[in-house]
């Protein structure tokens, strides 16, 4: 899943607002985003087409841990993850998932006063690791609230079991689910670096085996990794493409505080990426992906209290307005790079 990147306290999740700097024509055919004026196909575009309204995600704690970090697949947990409020012994007491959800929209209010409509986003640790009575209790609960109209669950793809797919699928049936697998790149060697505890074939597995219960799949993927070059990262760009899931999360490698990638960066083992090499490397790899796939961010952060670096990545809208502005100096889009694969072209083994 995504980093766990501070501590006891959950940021609200955001929806980003994506603004393109030079509006394309408005009689260019070609997917609504475009039409829209966008240079990518952007989350909230998303949502406004499923929706047909304003839609926000609000972070939800169920207590679950790690196998990465409980010692099941490994201890210590990925590199870059600040992973220490998993132990059920460090955990702050929190309220129950209905009450969490209900101080959220209160925060929420003022600033989205017209949002009736709710994502519950299951987002620390791996949120379908645990009991399958555990799963169907807290995502139960999640969607028995009255401004939840769907779940958002972010996992490790070791942790998808048959019936967990049933379950979620059983979900999708009657809400939207969409469920977020930490694909972060399909090297083996990298994931093998970032104690990651599984391979790029586990990712493709868990995704195969997604395909077709209705629920939305997506993955998340992190550009900058120690030992990555350009072609690399372009590797998985083409890697995503090639799996045809219905979304990705894209951000560059970032280092937060008491984390084995904090060491490692103070060391000066691990060198993060450069603002400008970012943003060329991330439209590089957004016009490999098909024009039909959601694009869910492309900038990350963490709080600031637990923030080491890059320092411009806590400049999310100036780097947002970089990438409009790369796109459009190309003149340029999501899929312009992007052709559908021939059986012929395909790799043995694909989707
Ligand atoms: S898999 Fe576990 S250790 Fe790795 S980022 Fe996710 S929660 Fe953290």
């Amino acid at each position: 899943m995504a980093p766990r990147t501070g501590t006891g306290h959950l940021p609200l999740y955001e929806v980003p607002q994506v603004q393109s700097t030079k509006p394309l024509t408005p009689d260019e055919t070609g997917p609504s985003w475009r039409t829209a004026g966008l240079r990518f196909y952007s989350y909230n575009h998303f949502i406004q087409q499923r929706f047909r309204r304003r839609v926000q995600k609000v972070s939800v704690d169920a207590g679950f841990t790690c196998p990465n970090v409980d010692g099941s697949v490994a201890i210590g947990g990925c590199t870059f993850c600040d992973n220490r409020s998993f132990s059920p012994s460090r955990r702050l007491p929190r309220s129950g998932i209905l009450g969490q959800i209900d101080q959220s929209l209160a925060r929420m209010r003022g600033r989205y006063p017209d949002c009736r409509d709710f994502l519950a986003y299951f987002q620390p640790a791996t949120n379908t690791y645990g009991p399958l009575d555990k799963l169907r209790r807290v995502y139960a609960e999640a969607l028995s609230h009255p401004q939840v109209v769907g779940l958002a669950i972010g996992t490790r793809s070791d942790c998808v079991g048959e019936e967990v797919l049933d379950l979620l699928a059983e979900l999708a049936r009657s809400h939207f689910v969409s469920v977020e697998y930490g694909m972060q790149t399909m090297h083996d060697r990298s994931l093998q670096w970032m104690n990651r505890g599984h391979d790029h074939a586990s990712s493709v597995d868990a995704i195969e085996r997604s395909r077709g219960r209705g629920f939305e799949i997506g993955v998340h993927v992190m550009l900058g990794l120690p030992g990555e070059s350009r072609a690399d990262m372009l590797a998985t760009a083409r890697e995503v493409a090639r799996l045809r899931v219905d979304s990705v999360k894209i951000h560059n490698l970032y280092c937060v505080k008491k984390t084995k990638l904090a060491e490692e960066v103070a060391a000066g083992e691990v060198t993060l990426m450069g603002r400008a090499d970012y943003v060329r490397t991330v439209v590089d790899f957004l016009e490999l992906l098909p024009p039909d796939m959601v694009v869910e961010r492309v900038t990350g952060d963490a709080p600031p209290d637990y923030f080491v670096g890059p320092a411009w990545s806590l400049d999310k809208g100036g780097v947002r307005q970089e990438i409009d502005a790369e796109f459009a100096r190309r003149d340029s889009w999501q899929g312009k790079r992007w052709s559908e694969p021939t059986s012929a072209s395909a790799p043995a083994g694909s989707l």
